[in-house]
């Protein structure tokens, strides 16, 4: 690709100071990823890739240059940090920044952004995307709503399995062990991912190996603080689709907390373990869970084969087999986990309109079709293990990049900007005219989420970019 393609239209926001209109230059980004996203952005028209230090480091630089000049007029080493940044200031200067959640955690204090910059995740994203976090906020949003809304309205946030945080519900956790006798629990780090640290036990004493080596009482002050874990109620009874147990990747782009605005992609996957499903065995991780990173390390694994349906595909067998009400309500339940989830943290999160957030859900089915959530990742792998996975990916990426539009293509009314479909703006948001275009569902539904539906995303943004066109041309500006 040209890398001097212009973007015409690309206009600075009110506001931005110091430089031109950014009419007809470059977008310039930066990106952490070595993955889908940075083939994403290298091949977008008319955005530039910036490299160089990052602000603080190089600030940290040039005070290193300047002491050394200084050389032996002054040796002593200064310890003054850079307090404030500009991004504005620095060769690494950028409008768009996919950065990974330490760059944010090291930079976002010191940094001054300019009104149209936007870079991923806010500032305290893990407050929905650590496990045991997540469940605190659920417990307490859902508090509030028994409290003023009834007993029957907080029903509709019982879909988390039973949880506990420890060391610190130790106790609480115990009890209400004793009260369940015999069931499956799972234990799981509250920072990890990938399904590291994780396993399944049946009998408080399983954990008692665990228990001594983890946190036991801190009696060497040097010891480090003990990992926090979620000890979590196991979904004995999953759906299962020839035999086997999966759940459900959902994409979801937040781009306001305040008002909370969210976008729900159309695709997705289901994510197959490979061993038949069985309660027999409940050390065997193939058997158990799910992760695309356990499974493709069993001996058996097929990377041909892959262990993925499409959602479209995943909705299009629930609607054939139990009927298109049945799997309305299933995905209709995904809805509200989406929604709700969000809403615990609508009052926690630091809202900044730079900020954006794509999350991967993970929800589960049991053999009711109930949707369990399972966790909610701030940083959903981007890697492709197929060449579906790779288109799927591609194109989630880039209805990322065309939602937060900062090419200004767009009219800013859209309910719907390629395979995303916003589902609240402050509220719900309903369908005018799309509710039949999900061909698997044939009821009727206000609600404009289409998760598991056709998702003709390009034919899509044809029609829009060239409305949005016409609609400017005729209106003066
Ligand atoms: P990680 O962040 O390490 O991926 P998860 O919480 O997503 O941890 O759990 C990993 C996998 O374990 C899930 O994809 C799912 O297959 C399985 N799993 C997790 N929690 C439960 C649960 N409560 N019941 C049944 N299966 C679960």
């Amino acid at each position: 690709m040209s890398k001097s393609t212009r973007v015409p239209g690309y206009m600075q926001s009110k506001g931005a100071r110091n430089r031109g209109p950014l009419g007809d230059r470059e977008i310039r980004y930066k990106c952490s990823m070595q993955n889908t996203i940075l083939d994403v952005l290298r091949a977008r028209p008319g955005w530039q890739e910036v490299s160089g230090p990052n602000p603080p480091q190089q600030q940290q630089l040039q005070q290193q240059q300047q002491q050394e000049k200084k050389g032996s007029q002054n040796s002593a080493p200064s310890n003054q940090l850079p307090t404030t940044t500009s991004s504005r200031s620095s060769e690494g200067d950028w409008d768009f920044h996919w950065c990974d959640r330490e760059w944010l955690h090291a930079n976002y204090d010191t940094m001054f952004l300019q009104e149209h910059q936007k870079i991923l995740h806010f500032r305290n994203h893990y407050e929905l995307t650590r496990k045991n976090l997540m469940v605190k906020n659920l417990k307490r949003l859902r508090k509030q709503t028994e409290r003023e809304m009834g007993k029957k309205e907080a029903e509709s946030f019982d879909f988390y399995p039973t949880t506990y945080e420890l060391p610190s519900e130790y106790h609480i956790f115990v009890e209400e062990f004793k009260k369940n006798q015999g069931i499956i629990w799972i234990m799981k780090p509250a920072a990890k991912s990938q399904g590291r640290g994780i396993f399944l036990f049946r009998k408080l004493k399983d954990i008692t190996d665990w228990k001594k080596g983890e946190y036991q009482p801190l009696t060497d002050p040097n010891r480090e603080v003990p990992e926090t874990y979620v000890v979590q109620r196991y979904i004995e009874d999953p759906y299962l689709i020839g035999g086997r147990k999966f759940d459900i990747r959902v994409y979801v782009l937040v781009v306001s907390y305040n008002p909370l605005k969210v976008w729900l992609y159309r695709s997705g996957f289901a994510r197959f373990s490979n061993s038949r499903f069985s309660l027999d065995s409940i050390e065997d991780a193939y058997v158990h869970l799910t992760n695309v990173a356990v499974q493709k390390t069993a001996p058996d694994y097929d990377p041909d084969k892959g262990c993925k349906w499409a959602t479209q595909q995943l909705r299009s067998y629930l609607t054939a087999k139990h009927g298109s009400d049945a799997a309305r309500r299933v995905f209709q339940g995904i809805d509200n986990i989406i929604i709700k989830s969000l809403q615990s943290v609508q009052k926690i999160i630091i809202n900044d309109k730079h900020c954006f957030e794509m999350y991967g859900y993970d929800v589960l089915l049991d053999d009711k079709l109930k949707p369990w959530l399972i966790e909610i990742n701030a940083s959903p792998s981007l890697t492709a293990s197929g060449k579906d996975d790779y288109d799927l990916k591609h194109g989630v990426l880039n209805d990322v990049l065309n939602v937060l539009d900062l090419e200004n293509r767009l009219t800013g009314k859209e309910k719907r900007v390629g395979g995303f479909d916003l589902i609240w703006d402050d509220g719900a948001v309903t369908t005018d005219d799309g509710a039949m275009e999900c061909s698997v569902n044939s009821v009727s539904t206000t609600s404009n989420s289409f998760l598991g539906c056709h998702c003709d995303r390009k034919k899509h943004l044809r029609e829009i970019y060239t409305a949005a066109q016409a609609l400017k041309k005729s209106t003066p500006s």
